[in-house]
């Protein structure tokens, strides 16, 4: 899924790392593999494949992840609709 990029520099995706607490369910979830631990904690390690779907925020335990969900989801159609790959606009929409 490395392929699909989100625009650039513009995601609002926030950990505070202070509050995570290593579960790795971030890591697990995102469809991206934004979030990676390192060391025990939760990094950002793609912030520009993040596409806001709000997976990570919502399994996170501690709240440590913040975000902005649904503008990723308009930025994921439209990059779609941009190659004609008709296939990902079925997993968009699930995102929303
Ligand atoms: S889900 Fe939350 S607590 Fe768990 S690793 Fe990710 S940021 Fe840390
Ligand atoms: S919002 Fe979605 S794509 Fe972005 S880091 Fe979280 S799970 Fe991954």
């Amino acid at each position: 899924m490395e392929n699909i990029r989100y625009l650039s520099g513009v995601s609002t995706l926030k950990l505070d790392q202070d509050r995570c607490v290593g579960c790795g369910m971030c890591e697990l979830v995102c469809p991206h593999g934004v979030l990676a631990l390192q060391n025990g904690k939760a990094g950002v390690r793609d912030r520009d494949g993040c596409m806001e779907c709000g997976a990570c925020a919502l399994n996170c335990p501690t709240s440590a992840i913040e975000l902005s969900p649904g503008v990723g989801c308009a930025g994921y159609i439209i990059q779609t609709w941009l190659k004609g790959k008709s296939s990902y606009l079925g997993k968009a929409a699930s995102c929303c």
